[in-house]
């Protein structure tokens, strides 16, 4: 193993390429290019194998990373898929999308003085060679079980509990209200960062595994969560959180002002080849636009970046905080930098200007001062530093809070927190309806893929445990 593995003090770390900005700007096809195969293996033998990898710690799924580092090096790439896709569902996309700089990468320990190794890098790869070879197959029970689950959500945290109680061999019906399998993988997250093919191959192996969906079907609207429960032993709720947060300024009600997720699903549909009105007259689409995004988070870092890609004639991020405090991945805000984004640091806007559509927004500079509670710096304005920038499209990139779930599904006996989360009991990760359990999204608040397919896996075990446990008196008593 010494030979192969702990390269990283002869072999600098190598990112697969990116394509230059400029031709990345004319399309929306994914950055970063394939590793080739001696390239991922030389730069999985950086490793230095630690016995305790703070890199598996800080992984939400505490993936087997050394162990599949390992089996790259040494060109063993099937088991390496094995070991990889024994913790995660999809490996290929959490490769793709994953903030690794706050995860793995960023707690890997040849990090301080060598640069880290490129885990999500070679995770990807490891799956897209997998899939290219006819490794990856539907989810296979080894017994059909005469237990079923009703799944509401076809996000990642919903589609990470239909794959596993599959296997195992329960029934699994999946409700959706879009009309395609992917939650915000399919509508929210754009091209760029992960092709839509990479979630598109897996609906179609979840189908020939026996999952069934059920899309274009809103719970609440056209089957009640009651009906659910009557029909399926356990029902979890995965639904992800889509009321977007809100500015309160003058003239904020003016055309041309629009929220973050209209803007990138209308992107995202029109890609995908789907006839899109509000695209097509324009209202959602950048080009030859001013445009301003408001916000600092990924959300606003893929509404910038789309907005290149569209044409538009100027794109700026208006952020209140500093680059050091923002809440977007560094890597991101580093690509939108590279493809032209102008980024305005420490201001916010105060009104947006305009006779019927907007013209532009008028921000003030912001200044950071102490830390509060919760140890972040707060903001105030600065007086007197107002601004105007030109801008005839605004998106709104703010945030995410939970729908109103109890009213939606016409049960209020489902409690939630007060930011309006569902309240589980985080040991079964049960609401307080029973048999009903809950989680991704909807439970953490806007969070990450890689988190939501922790939870839809932990969803699934305690699905299982609960559906046993209350079979178990009816099979003795059948004895
Ligand atoms: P979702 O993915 O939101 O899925 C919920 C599903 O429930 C949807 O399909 C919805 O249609 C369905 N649903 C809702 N209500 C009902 C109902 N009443 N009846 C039937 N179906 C219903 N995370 C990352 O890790 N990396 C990134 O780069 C990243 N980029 C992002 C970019 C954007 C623009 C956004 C908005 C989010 C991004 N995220 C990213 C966050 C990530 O997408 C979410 O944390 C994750 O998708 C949450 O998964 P989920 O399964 O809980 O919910
Ligand atoms: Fe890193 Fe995400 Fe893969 Fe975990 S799932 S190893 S955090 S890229
Ligand atoms: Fe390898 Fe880095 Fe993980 Fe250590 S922390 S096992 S060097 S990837």
């Amino acid at each position: 193993m010494a030979e192969r593995m702990l390269q990283f003090v002869r072999l600098p770390q190598m990112p697969p390429e990116k394509r230059d900005a400029a031709t990345r700007r004319s399309d929306f096809g994914e950055i970063y290019r394939e590793f080739a195969a001696d390239a991922a293996a030389a730069q999985a033998s950086r490793c230095s194998q630690c016995g305790v990898p703070f890199c598996s710690v800080h992984c939400p799924l505490h993936n087997n990373i050394p162990d599949w580092l390992k089996l790259t090096a040494e060109g063993r790439l099937e088991e390496a898929y094995e070991v990889s896709s024994a913790t995660n569902t999809f490996p290929e996309i959490c490769g793709r999308i994953c903030p690794q700089d706050r995860l793995c990468e960023g707690n890997c320990v040849i990090e301080k003085g060598f640069e880290s190794v490129t885990i999500g890098a070679v995770e990807k790869y490891i799956t897209d060679t997998a899939w290219e070879r006819g490794w990856v197959r539907p989810p296979k029970p080894r017994r059909e079980l005469p237990w079923s689950v009703g799944i509401i959500g076809a996000g990642p945290a919903g589609l990470a509990a239909a794959e596993r109680l599959r296997t195992r061999g329960y029934q699994v019906d999946v409700y959706d209200r879009y009309d395609r399998v992917g939650g915000l993988m399919i509508y929210g997250i754009p091209n760029f960062k992960l092709e839509k093919e990479v979630v598109l191959r897996r609906w179609r192996q979840f189908e020939e595994g026996g999952i069934r969906f059920h899309l274009n079907c809103a719970v609440g609207k056209d089957v009640t969560l009651a009906e659910l429960r009557a029909r399926h032993d356990a029902v979890f709720i995965a639904t992800g959180v889509y009321r977007a947060r809100d500015i309160a300024c003058p003239g904020v009600g003016l055309e041309g002002i629009v929220p973050a997720l209209d803007y990138l699903t209308a992107a995202n549909r029109h890609n995908l080849g789907d006839p899109v009105p509000e695209f097509e007259s324009g209202a959602l689409d950048a080009r030859g636009r001013q445009v301003v995004v408001i916000g600092g988070g990924d959300t606003a870092m893929d509404c910038v970046r789309t907005a290149v890609r569209q044409g538009a004639r100027s794109v700026t991020c208006l952020y209140r905080r500093d680059r050091a405090n923002m809440p977007g991945s560094m890597r991101e805000v580093a690509n939108a930098e590279e493809e032209g984004v102008t980024f305005t640091w420490l201001a916010a806007p105060e009104a947006f200007l305009g006779d019927g559509r907007v013209s532009g927004v008028r921000a003030t500079r912001m200044h950071l001062g102490l830390p509060d509670a919760t140890g972040r710096q707060q903001v105030a304005p600065i007086p007197g530093s107002g601004f105007t920038i030109p801008c005839d499209l605004a998106i709104k990139a703010l945030g995410f809070d939970p729908e109103d779930v109890p009213a939606m599904f016409g049960e209020p006996a489902l409690a939630v927190t007060r930011w309006g989360t569902l309240k589980v009991d985080h040991r079964t990760m049960m609401t307080e309806l029973p048999g009903v359990f809950a989680g991704g999204d909807i439970v953490r608040g806007a969070s990450l893929v890689v988190w939501a397919i922790r939870d839809g896996r932990d969803a699934a075990d305690r699905i299982d445990a609960y559906v046993r446990a209350k079979a178990a008196p009816a099979a003795m008593a059948a004895e």
